[in-house]
């Protein structure tokens, strides 16, 4: 059985949703595979948008005709403005959506555009025909060719997840890994190597005791991502509360530091500075003896909080001690524990700044596959690489934004021309 595509876009994360929506909306007929239809759009960490960094980046989509803004617009439940004591320039948004309407509200975009076909099924193989990319195998024995694919493929190649001393392997929590596919992109010539990234835990509403916790409401300011939307004041049935470790919970980690996985040697991808784990912030920070936690809600229809602040990878039992030494959740009960994600990626430096490879003609990578981290990063890449592919099938110039236009030609310039040692 064999169809034919203008495009391939693989993996309907952040990347591969903006990049399949790009490429159908300039006319390339698009296929959108991925491992789960239900997953589509699926915010794996902390169900935020915008914030330092990021924020001009979803305007940015949004002013290019990308999706993330109007989705984070249909779903958030509690949004400010960061920053209000620094000037204009550096304030920036920041919204907490409802992590069942986002995922929700992009199926629903992608299942109602032109030109774009959703096929749920796992790509083992690339097909290339002397340096140019002809296809995709999948696993359930289907070959699709394309004249271009984008591969999006996040934190699936070789994914493992780790916490305390344990290992196993996964594309993120419940979903597989994609193995054959990182096989096929060595037997490429590509260079995988190893990243990290963490969550923390989440814990039962019900459980948390927030009387005497600082409150954060949402904000009374009108607020809209998108030019798009009309701005309006959220619910403030959601707020956000705040609390602190304090010199017991760092005196648990520091006993069991080789409880995680972070310090026992089990991982071996490199971890984000800006993102550390609690057990590395109190490695690094000896001296401080409080650090913020955030209690997050994750849905309008959902009990889970997320921990903001409480990156770890420690044994689950550690991870309880942990979360009990902390104001408010003296008894808070854990639905997941937090934990470690190790992949593979490849050093973007190989890269064009259409984020086509130089390696082989028509294949284009977006998203985590290139180092980034984070939902608006991989967005703008996949919005960049879906938008050139589609051109190049026309025959159009390519689009390429420079560091003077815009946050994101920044970020493209720096991953194409400095590559990525660290997420
Ligand atoms: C546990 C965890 C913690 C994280 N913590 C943070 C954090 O603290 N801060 C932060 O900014 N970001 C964090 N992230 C990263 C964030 O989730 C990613 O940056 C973002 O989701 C990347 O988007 P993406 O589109 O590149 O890939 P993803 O969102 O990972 O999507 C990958 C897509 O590829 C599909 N796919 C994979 N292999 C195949 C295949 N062979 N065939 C077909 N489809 C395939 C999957 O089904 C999925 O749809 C974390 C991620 C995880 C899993």
């Amino acid at each position: 059985m064999m169809r034919t595509y203008d495009v391939i876009v693989l993996g309907a994360g952040h990347a591969g949703c903006e990049a399949a929506l790009a490429a159908s909306r300039l006319g390339a007929s698009t296929a959108l595979l991925t491992l789960n239809l239900d997953e589509i759009g699926r915010l794996p960490c902390n169900p935020s948008i915008g914030g330092p960094g990021k924020s001009q980046l979803v305007r940015e989509i949004d002013a290019l005709g990308g999706q993330m803004a109007r989705i984070t617009d249909a779903s958030m439940i509690h949004v400010r403005r960061l920053n209000t004591s620094k000037g204009a320039a550096m304030q920036v948004w920041r919204a907490q959506v409802d992590r069942l309407l986002y995922k929700a509200a992009w199926k629903r975009t992608l299942e109602s555009s032109s030109h774009l076909a959703l096929i749920e099924g796992m790509v083992d193989r690339l097909l290339v025909d002397d340096r140019r990319l002809v296809g995709v195998v999948l696993r359930e024995g289907v070959e699709l060719r394309a004249r271009a694919v984008v591969l999006a493929a996040g934190t699936f190649l070789n994914g493992r997840i780790l916490l305390g001393r344990t290992a196993y392997a996964a594309g993120r929590s419940g979903e597989p890994p994609s193995v054959a596919l990182a096989t096929s992109l060595r037997e490429l010539g590509f260079d995988l190597q190893r990243l990290k990234t963490g969550t923390p835990p989440r814990v039962h509403r019900d459980s948390l005791e927030v009387f005497g916790l600082e409150r954060q409401d949402t904000s009374d300011e009108p607020m809209a991502f998108s030019f798009w939307d009309a701005p309006r004041v959220l619910s403030k049935r959601h707020p956000v509360f705040v609390t602190h470790t304090n010199e017991a919970t760092h005196r648990i980690i520091e006993d069991h530091l080789q409880e995680s996985s972070n310090y026992n040697g089990l991982i071996a991808g490199v971890g984000s500075r800006h993102c550390p784990s609690l057990e590395t912030k109190i490695v690094k920070f000896p001296d401080r003896t409080s650090h913020k936690v955030f209690l997050e809600p994750e849905g309008i229809d959902s009990a889970e909080i997320y921990l903001q602040g409480v990156y770890t990878a420690l044994s689950p039992a550690v991870q309880q001690q942990v979360v009990h030494s902390i104001r408010g959740l003296e008894k808070a009960h854990i639905l997941r524990y937090g934990h470690n994600i190790e992949y593979d990626f490849v050093d973007p430096i190989h890269l064009r700044p259409t984020l086509e490879t130089r390696a082989v003609s028509g294949l284009y990578f977006a998203g985590q596959i290139n180092g980034t981290t984070g939902y608006e990063e991989a967005a703008a890449q996949g919005l960049m690489a879906g938008i050139n592919a589609a051109r190049a099938i026309h025959g159009e110039e390519e689009v390429i934004l420079s560091r003077g236009e815009a946050f994101i030609g920044v970020l493209i310039d720096d991953l194409v021309t400095k590559g990525v040692t660290e997420p």
